[in-house]
């Protein structure tokens, strides 16, 4: 694999960072993922203007404009035929001194970027829907931050798999935060899409806002509110959402079936609009 570290490509195993990186030392540092479809990216400003948010929230500096971090992830998907998967984008504050306070301004931030192939639109998923158990969220409070601090959702889907299912659904107060890295939603009785409201609670899924604009235009009542795990068992759907499972539907929660067991009406048709549309606007 062709990967990008601060202004070069190289073969990945050339590619080297500072052990000195406050990516390293701290989590100091934000990612985006951004989906690749017939070797197109999904959504890229979406994943800008997250950036950009995420960026500002750490007093981190832009590593580079719009324009340019376009073109890098044009040319690594050239430079590894990539047709579908993700690129990888991490910016960290750099390598510094071991210190708790930031380093000095001039620190230049370090950029790095890689691809995965994945296959994103026949997922297996699709058909036979995931299953997920419930744990508490223990994360920090500003999970609207893209942070690469990912262990205690490194945990949580550990946790999962040794339960022998798909997913962690994270609980705060009673109520779903989040999937392990993914939005969490249910469908009620009466048809309506219910979805936790933006708040420092959770991250600002850019499928999520995708998703939910598709549902609102195909006429589907839509509410941005916490919802309970009891809720969630007694649902007609529930499904998860982000920018590499697009929606997936879940079809256990602690060992409730969901509605009959296989994946929603609801869940499926929005999977097909998404990647319908994702397909159109991709650049
Ligand atoms: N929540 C969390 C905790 C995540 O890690 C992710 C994916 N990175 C999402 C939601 C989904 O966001 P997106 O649709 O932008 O991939």
């Amino acid at each position: 694999r062709t990967v990008y570290v601060n202004g070069v490509f190289c073969p990945e195993t050339e590619a080297v960072v500072s052990i000195f990186d406050r990516g390293f030392l701290f989590a100091d540092g934000v990612y985006e993922v951004t989906g690749v479809l017939d070797g197109k990216l999904i959504d890229f400003s979406g994943h800008m203007a997250r950036l950009r948010r995420s960026l500002a929230e750490l007093e981190l500096r832009e590593p580079a404009q719009e324009d340019k971090l376009l073109s890098i992830h044009r040319q690594l998907v050239e430079k590894n035929d990539l047709v579908e998967g993700m690129i990888y984008m991490q910016v960290t504050r750099g390598a510094a001194d071991r210190d708790f306070l930031f380093p000095a301004d001039d620190t230049k931030p370090s950029l790095v970027l890689f691809t995965q192939s994945a296959s994103l639109r026949d997922k297996p998923a699709a058909k036979t829907g995931l299953r997920v158990v419930t744990v508490p969220d223990l994360r920090w409070a500003r999970r609207d931050i893209k942070t690469v601090q990912l262990l205690y959702p490194s945990m949580a889907k550990m946790e999962a798999k040794r339960r022998g299912v798909d997913d962690a659904w994270m609980v705060e107060d009673g109520c779903v935060t989040e999937g392990s890295s993914n939005n969490a939603y249910i469908v009620d009785a009466g048809g309506t899409l219910i979805t936790r409201p933006l708040n420092h609670a959770i991250l600002h899924g850019i499928t999520r806002k995708a998703v939910l604009r598709l549902a609102a235009e195909s006429g589907l009542a839509v509410e941005e509110r916490p919802f309970t795990v009891e809720e969630a068992k007694v649902a007609r759907e529930a499904f998860i959402t982000s920018a590499s499972s697009f929606v997936l539907p879940v079809v256990e929660i602690d060992g409730t079936t969901i509605g009959d067991g296989r994946p929603g009406e609801i869940a499926t048709r929005l999977r097909e609009i998404y990647i319908d549309e994702a397909l159109k606007t991709a650049v």
